[in-house]
């Protein structure tokens, strides 16, 4: 049987073309033969030989595929990754294991011819026109020899195919892709290796300029299109622009395009550009990054006023700010030299500037100055340079940054500051949250005496004087806290012998004080206050002195009252009996005179009293319900007897207005001041009118609510008083001629009193007055009042008194003891009772007085207040405890007193005293009294 396979390896080279070609070109068209091609080809690589021969063989040719069956007169092309075999005429086709590429066709046929079976034993041909089995042995030997050779071939191979791989992983890391350009046809061609950056699809999409130049931002456009012009005219050899290029995917790349005229026709115009883009977006956003940092560190810089500077070492370049250079006055965007930039340092601030620059650089030691500079522009500025050096692993200096600023003003406030701070007379410091200082000014040591070393070991509480400390450490947590104190007084301890200005004496201190709870310390500011301290002192010294001599005078004045109302006592008791017994005209002169001047002294007396105690603030307005209509005419009825002699009347009127009389309005006010009033006006009338009438009239001027405003006016036609005297009418002792005095007598105190107890009533008073015409006193007084329709007629108890005339003609019956020590006033009080037919018992003391009262029962106890031996207070109490005691009736006493104070009356009510007799005693008081308990 005719051998029917033929095995033909061959290279995939021209070579082996050519071989193949010439092979088959003696094969006639009718041959039974069946060729199986193998080829030298890469497993990635398609075969194109069987389209390359197929113009050139009669015979058909087909692919060799695994599992088919072989016919004779047909050309059959083995795939590349592959390794042939026949079994019986059926292909077999094995997988080339990787590791065995790249494999050499020669290598394929071997292991083609050793897996087919004997019988078919094929007749192999390689590139040569070998038939037979001994000239393929001869082709193994010689392909044995050339083995090496074609090994090293392999390994060229190989190698360019890394090379090749590599050159694609170069592209591809390099982020590269090329491109030319026919300009005449406008047809751009872009590759790349592997993948291209313009994004997935970019290369299939066919553009011209225009197409590509949409792709370029909108805002890169114009740049693009003139540095491309510019090439393409040859105004610039190359092409090399930055843009952002909208990608297949929709971002825009930052992509950097470089590109040459590769071909020009003979007049210059440029045929092709040639080019290659590459992807810089990672670069060009940390570089716009970077851009952005700066300028934010300018900005920064510019706000704060800072400069900031970097220097290498290596290379000597100085870097420096925009407010760097403004502050140094060199130009923007010139950075100075080193040399330069320290020579613009005023002496020898340039020195210290460059042996510190020296140490940071060499030793990498960091400096802080100060330093003044007179800048390239010829300003004079003062100026802070810091420096800090970067240090690497070896110690290596390798860059010195720093910041730079001008501090002109803020030296300037900081002057200024500490210069208010050291010139303030005042104690200003800081002080730690520990209460240690950390500045202060000169006051501490120079007025304290404390040396600054022994203030800065101190806390600031030891300032203090030891029995004041303890508060103010209190205090100063406080502060710590949060609080702020003002004007905290404490007494000091200042250490004297080390201190010229201030003396022994104790010193006082008013702190104020806060916190700053940030920066945590606090500010102290302290006054000396020891002279408004040491005049407080002594004002409080003369205040409780002068307390002292006011309260002095007064019991003078109260002793002396009493003193001389004693001995008027029997006096004018006396002179009032007599008068009532003498019948002979001018013996009744004479005692009227006597008693006239008696009442003046009286008068007198009680004026002194009264001032001294408005004087010294000791009167109060006492409430008490009272009738305005029995209160004014009780006094109508007391002060007509000084009328006595005169062609005068005293009448009264009140005019109720808007309140109804009927209804009995009583008044809530101090009755006894208002009489006090009254009587003083009244008795100043009759003093000044010889003749005429005085009249007293009271007017409800408003009411409501149950409150009023009453105006008494005392009208007199007496001699009146001229215009340019009224202002001193109510200065106390004045008068309005001192020649009137001697005439009319007085104190000049009454209208003082007036004003006073009108002032103490939040009333007021005033005076019309013409000179010979007379006079109208006004008062005005505010009362709360009611309406009493319904309790019954108000009436005081001296309109229920009976009158001097009818109590002195009437019998009476009872047995009074008098208690009085003075001989004479008991004797003259004994005296007026038996006139009145009443039995009277003396006793000159408490204690006797006791006993009598307990021997028998007495109708009234007449009381002598200032006795020895127990008094007449203490009697008074013994007395009621007795009569409580024994179950006695009430005995009524009345206390007799030349003391008029309302606290005498007071105390007397309050240990149970019925009423009392202020001395001297006259006649109708004493009868008056009579005729009410017995
Ligand atoms: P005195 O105790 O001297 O009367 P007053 O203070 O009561 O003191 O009065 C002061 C002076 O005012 C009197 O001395 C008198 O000159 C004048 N004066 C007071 N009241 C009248 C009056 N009704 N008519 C004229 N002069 C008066």
């Amino acid at each position: 049987m005719k051998r029917c396979l033929k095995l033909i390896a061959v290279g995939a080279s021209a070579g082996g073309l050519d071989a193949l070609i010439e092979f088959f070109h003696g094969v006639p068209a009718d041959v039974q033969t069946a060729f199986l091609v193998i080829q030298h080809l890469s497993p990635d690589h398609e075969s194109i030989m069987g389209e390359l021969i197929a113009p050139h063989v009669k015979l058909p040719i087909e692919e060799a595929e695994d599992g088919k069956r072989l016919s004779g007169g047909k050309i059959y092309f083995c795939p590349p990754a592959v390794i042939p075999h026949v079994d019986g005429m059926v292909l077999r086709l094995e997988p080339r294991a990787k590791d065995q590429s790249p494999v050499l066709p020669i290598n394929i046929l071997f292991s083609s011819l050793a897996r087919t079976p004997g019988s078919d034993v094929p007749e192999a041909l390689s590139s040569g026109d070998m038939e037979t089995v001994e000239q393929i042995k001869l082709l193994q030997n010689e392909l044995r020899i050339t083995r090496e050779n074609l090994e090293t071939a392999n390994t060229y191979i190989a190698e360019q195919a890394q090379l090749e791989k590599r050159f694609e992983f170069a592209l591809k890391t390099a982020k590269l892709s090329w491109w030319d350009w026919d300009i005449e046809t406008s047809e751009i061609k872009v590759q790349s290796a592997g993948h291209c950056l313009l994004g997935e699809g970019c290369l299939s999409v066919e553009r011209d300029r225009g197409g590509w130049m949409e792709a370029v931002h909108p805002d890169d456009r114009e740049r693009v299109e003139g540095s491309l012009n510019a090439c393409l005219s040859g105004e610039t050899e190359e092409w090399n622009c930055d843009h952002r290029f909208l990608t297949s995917e929709g971002r825009w790349l930052w992509v950097n395009n470089q590109g040459v005229v590769s071909r020009r026709s003979p007049d210059g115009e440029p045929l092709v550009m040639i080019g290659t883009t590459r992807d810089i977006d990672d670069y060009k956003r940390v570089l716009l990054g970077a851009t952005n940092q700066r300028d934010m560190l300018e900005a920064a810089g510019d706000i704060a006023q800072l400069g900031y500077w970097d220097y290498d070492p290596e290379t000597g370049e100085l870097v420096c700010s925009t407010r760097t250079r403004k502050i140094l006055g060199v130009e923007e965007g010139a950075d100075p030299v080193l040399e330069d930039a320290i020579q613009l340092f005023l002496p020898p601030d340039d020195e210290r500037l460059s042996k510190a620059f020296g140490k940071a650089v060499s030793e990498g030691i960091p400096y802080d100055l100060e330093l003044r500079c007179l800048n390239a522009n010829g300003k004079h500025c003062m100026t802070r340079a810091s420096g800090r050096p970067h240090v690497d692993s070896s110690g290596k200096v390798t860059r010195v940054v720093g910041i730079f600023q001008d501090v002109t003003d803020v030296l300037t406030t900081e002057h200024e500051m500490s210069a208010f701070f050291e010139v303030s007379p005042d104690f200003q410091a800081t002080v730690t949250y520990q209460g240690r200082f950390k500045s202060f000014n000169s006051s501490w040591t120079r007025e304290l005496g404390y040396s600054s070393e022994e203030l800065l070991a101190m806390h600031l509480s030891e300032i203090v004087a030891p029995v004041e400390r303890e508060g103010f450490k209190a205090i100063l947590s406080e502060v710590v806290a949060g609080e702020t104190v003002s004007n905290y007084e404490t007494r000091i301890d200042k250490k004297c012998d080390q201190c010229s200005t201030c003396d022994a004496s104790p010193a006082w201190l008013s702190w104020s004080m806060s916190s700053d709870q940030e920066l945590e310390f606090v500010v102290v500011s302290a006054r000396c206050v020891t002279a408004q301290k040491q005049g407080q002192q002594a004002l409080e010294e003369a205040r409780i002195r002068a307390e002292e001599a006011s309260r002095a005078k007064t019991d003078f004045l109260a002793v002396m009252s009493h003193e001389l109302r004693t001995p008027l006592n029997p006096i004018l008791g006396y002179t009032d009996m007599l008068l009532e017994e003498i019948a002979d005209e001018e013996q009744c002169e004479i005692l009227k005179t006597i008693s006239q001047s008696g009442d003046q002294m009286i008068t007198i007396i009680d004026e002194l009293l009264d001032y001294s105690k408005l004087d010294a603030g000791n009167t109060k307005v006492e409430l008490v319900d009272f009738s305005l209509e029995d209160l004014i005419s009780e006094k109508v009825r007391l002060m007509s007897g000084m009328l006595k002699d005169r062609a005068c009347t005293l009448n009264y009127s009140i005019d109720w207005g808007v309140l109804d009389e009927k209804a009995c309005p009583v008044m809530r006010g101090d009755d006894g001041m208002v009489s006090q009033i009254l009587r003083n006006l009244v008795a100043n009338a009759i003093k000044f009118t010889e003749e005429g009438q005085i009249d007293i009239d009271a007017s409800i001027i408003e009411a409501s609510k149950g409150k009023c405003i009453v105006e008494f006016q005392v009208k007199d036609t007496g001699i009146g008083i001229a215009a340019e005297d009224i202002d001193k009418l109510f200065v106390p002792f004045s008068q309005v001629d001192t020649g009137m005095t001697r005439q009319f007598g007085g104190t000049g105190l009454g209208l003082a009193i007036c004003q006073r107890l009108t002032g103490l009533m939040e009333g007021a008073i005033s005076v019309e007055s013409q000179l010979g015409e007379g006079s109208t006193f006004k008062v005005r007084l505010p009362f709360d009042y009611r309406l009493s329709e319904n309790e019954g007629t108000q009436s005081s108890p001296s309109s229920k008194a009976p009158s001097h005339t009818s109590a002195g003609q009437s019998a009476l019956k009872g047995h009074v003891l008098v208690v009085e020590d003075n001989q004479s006033n008991a004797y003259y009080i004994e005296k007026l009772i038996e006139v009145r037919g009443v039995q009277s018992t003396v006793a000159c003391d408490g204690e006797s007085a006791l006993e009598k009262i307990a021997e028998e029962d007495f109708q009234l106890i007449l009381l002598d207040l200032h006795m020895p031996g127990i008094g007449g207070i203490e009697t008074l109490k013994r007395l009621r405890q007795f009569e409580s005691q024994q179950n006695k009736a009430h005995a009524p006493v009345i206390i007799l007193t030349a003391d008029a104070s309302e606290d005498a009356k007071q105390q007397s009510i309050e240990y149970g005293a019925d009423g009392l007799l202020t001395k001297p005693i006259r006649p109708p008081a004493v009868y008056e009294i009579l005729s009410k308990y017995l």
